[in-house]
């Protein structure tokens, strides 16, 4: 039997939007995402976070901080017994400055390529499964992956809200945050 899983992304979802973080202690985790990872945990969901991380490629993080903050991450859940499965991270970026970073990845959302690993390492349903994000990359790599997009309206939401509509792109669902999310996905599921 196939698992069903919802991914995360990471900033303006999970927790405050504040650019590129090298350290936990600048990370502000939104309060209701405890509950709403637990509601996921009770209801048999695989949580995985991905997220791009083009910090690194940027040279602005090392890929090693960056590990570190997904870590603690997972413990302030894990303290409050609410789990995180994985971290999928995103290195890459065009743009980068360091060389081994600095391409073109299939991982880099849009592309659904965390989504796809994941699914391999996880057994997951893609089409029974879930992608909550604030940015029109994540509801385009959840969709290019086959699963149901959900957008909250914390981090960049309301303005990707408005990008959306202009683009004509849909998502699953429109709604407030990680919480209200996580109870849509248990009632109508
Ligand atoms: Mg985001």
């Amino acid at each position: 039997m196939d698992n069903q899983a919802i991914f995360l992304d990471r900033d303006g979802t999970l927790m405050e939007d504040r650019g590129y973080i090298c350290d936990f202690s600048e990370a502000a985790i939104f309060p209701f995402a405890v509950d709403a990872l637990r509601l996921m945990n009770e209801n048999n969901f695989k949580v995985i976070v991905v997220t791009n991380q083009s910090s690194i490629a940027r040279g602005i993080c090392a890929e090693d901080q960056v590990r570190e903050i997904h870590r603690q991450i997972q413990k302030f859940f894990l303290d409050r017994e609410a789990v995180i499965d994985d971290f999928y991270y995103c290195p890459y970026h065009i743009d980068g400055v360091v060389e081994k970073f600095k391409k073109k990845h299939e991982c880099r959302k849009p592309s659904p390529g965390m989504l796809l690993q994941a699914a391999k390492d996880y057994h997951i349903d893609l089409s029974r499964s879930f992608l909550i994000g604030d940015n029109e990359c994540d509801i385009l790599a959840g969709q290019n992956a086959g699963c149901r997009s959900i957008l909250v309206l914390t981090g960049k939401g309301e303005q990707t809200r408005t990008e959306l509509k202009q683009k004509n792109i849909k998502p699953y669902l429109i709604t407030a945050n990680i919480l209200t999310a996580a109870e849509n996905i248990i009632w109508n599921n």
